[in-house]
């Protein structure tokens, strides 16, 4: 079967992989240059198998006044005269239950799981050069309040095969000492072993060569594809600004471009975008001011994982301003607030990057047949949690064009 596959981000570029390995004639088309140039360029490099739950949650609501009033809170809301947005903010409301958030984590953590195991079978056969490290993730809780809820949280996800341990503020330093700065504030934290890293845009752009020297794979950067002809409920033709591409199927991997992609097919996939900012700090050899984990600022939202001698710093979540644009404001508050955990890093070499999250109100992602036309699949809409996910998306998607059994129940993920 010809496919051609839309989008060569992570998840595109993952799912264009799967489908060559299978034997399928893949042509991967994208707008840009080079793979991985919108949200999965410079993201927060967290394979993040474990910390799943969405952002909707039974917490989120009373926050909400914070989020609007507060200059330096990690979540901003601006409200916009869009109905996308009030549309997409109503379904993430009735998202926020208790019940409903607890069934998206043990539905996502069935991902997750199917995502870390795909990797690493991937890279048994394609050895990829990405910063990839298996040294483990450490959350940590300023306030006990919100400490005991995560306890709660590791307690429930035990059940769905997490394996987490609570620790106190000594263990946490214990465990990075390069978080001496906290320790007067420091609550306690998670730490789970089995958590990974890595650079998502390397890992894209290695696994993209990779599929351009499978037999049957062809590449087409700089092509934008600007609809999708249908006919007699099929998809005929990607239509971009050197002709059709034609192909027996369409698998629409453009992120928060799948949205514009599909609407004029009649499909409004429930996406909006919420943004965020990285730093890379350049590091020297054995920083001892940089932590050796991954570590999460659970207040602050911050995420820091080691890139081989980067420090990659992603923060934030904006909503309302769907555009890559740096804001100057945030990006002083970033280095505010790390400078306050982490004061011997040098920020000023720091290269600053925002990225816009392809996010749908439960925090699912959308894999599955698209309800558009016959032979059309969609695999977007993996909001903050992109890199972790691509694998095990790649692999479902791929069982459910093949018509085989997948490996998890695809439904909640059914767009
Ligand atoms: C600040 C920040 C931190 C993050 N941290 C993490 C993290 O630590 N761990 C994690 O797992 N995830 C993280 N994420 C999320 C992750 O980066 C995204 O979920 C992921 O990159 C989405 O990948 P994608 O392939 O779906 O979309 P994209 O990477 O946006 O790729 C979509 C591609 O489609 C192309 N395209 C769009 N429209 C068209 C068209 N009409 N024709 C042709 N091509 C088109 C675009 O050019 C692009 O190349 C983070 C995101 C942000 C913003």
């Amino acid at each position: 079967m010809h496919v051609c596959v839309i989008g060569a981000g992570v998840v595109g570029v993952t799912t264009a992989y799967f489908l060559a390995r299978e034997g399928h004639c893949v042509t991967l088309v994208d707008a840009r240059a080079q793979p991985a140039e919108v949200a999965s360029y410079a993201n927060g490099g967290q394979l993040s198998y474990s910390y799943v739950a969405p952002l909707a949650g039974p917490g989120v609501l009373p926050a909400v006044p914070g989020w609007l009033l507060r200059a330096d809170s990690p979540l901003r809301f601006t409200p916009r005269l869009d109905p996308q947005q009030w549309c997409w903010a109503l379904r993430f409301v009735q998202a926020c239950t208790a019940s409903a958030s607890q069934r998206s984590t043990a539905q996502m953590l069935t991902l997750s799981y199917l995502s870390r195991d795909t990797l690493h079978a991937l890279l048994e056969r394609e050895p990829l050069a990405f910063g990839h490290q298996r040294n483990g993730k450490l959350i940590v809780y300023r306030t006990p309040g919100l400490l005991e809820k995560a306890r709660a949280l590791v307690a429930y996800q035990a059940g769905h095969g997490a394996r987490q341990q609570v620790l106190d503020a000594r263990q946490c330093l214990a465990r990075e000492p390069a978080l001496a700065a906290l320790e007067p504030q420091l609550a306690g934290g998670i730490y789970t072993a089995g958590e990974e890293s890595g650079d998502c845009m390397a890992f894209t752009r290695a696994l993209f060569e990779r599929l351009r020297a499978l037999p049957g794979a062809t590449v087409r950067m700089n092509t934008a594809v600007q609809r999708l002809k249908r006919l007699g409920g099929r998809i005929v033709s990607a239509q971009t600004g050197e002709g059709g591409i034609e192909a027996d199927a369409y698998v629409v991997a453009t992120g928060l471009g799948s949205r514009d992609l599909l609407r004029p097919l009649g499909q409004n996939l429930p996406l909006y975008g919420l943004k965020g900012y990285s730093l890379s700090v350049p590091l020297a050899q054995d920083e001892p001011g940089a932590p050796a984990i991954s570590v999460t600022d659970y207040e602050r939202r911050i995420v820091y994982a080691r890139l081989g001698n980067v420090l990659r710093i992603a923060a934030m979540v904006d909503m309302g301003v769907q555009d890559s644009r740096i804001d100057p404001r945030r990006i002083a508050l970033l280095k505010r607030q790390v400078r306050e955990v982490f004061p011997r890093l040098d920020l000023d070499q720091a290269l600053q990057w925002a990225g816009v999250r392809p996010a749908t109100p439960h925090g699912k992602p959308l894999i599955g047949a698209c309800r558009a036309a016959d032979n059309v699949w969609i695999n977007a809409g993996h909001g903050a949690l992109g890199f972790t996910l691509a694998c095990g998306s790649a692999a479902l998607l791929a069982d459910l064009m093949a018509g085989r059994r997948p490996a998890i129940d695809p439904a909640p993920f059914a767009p």
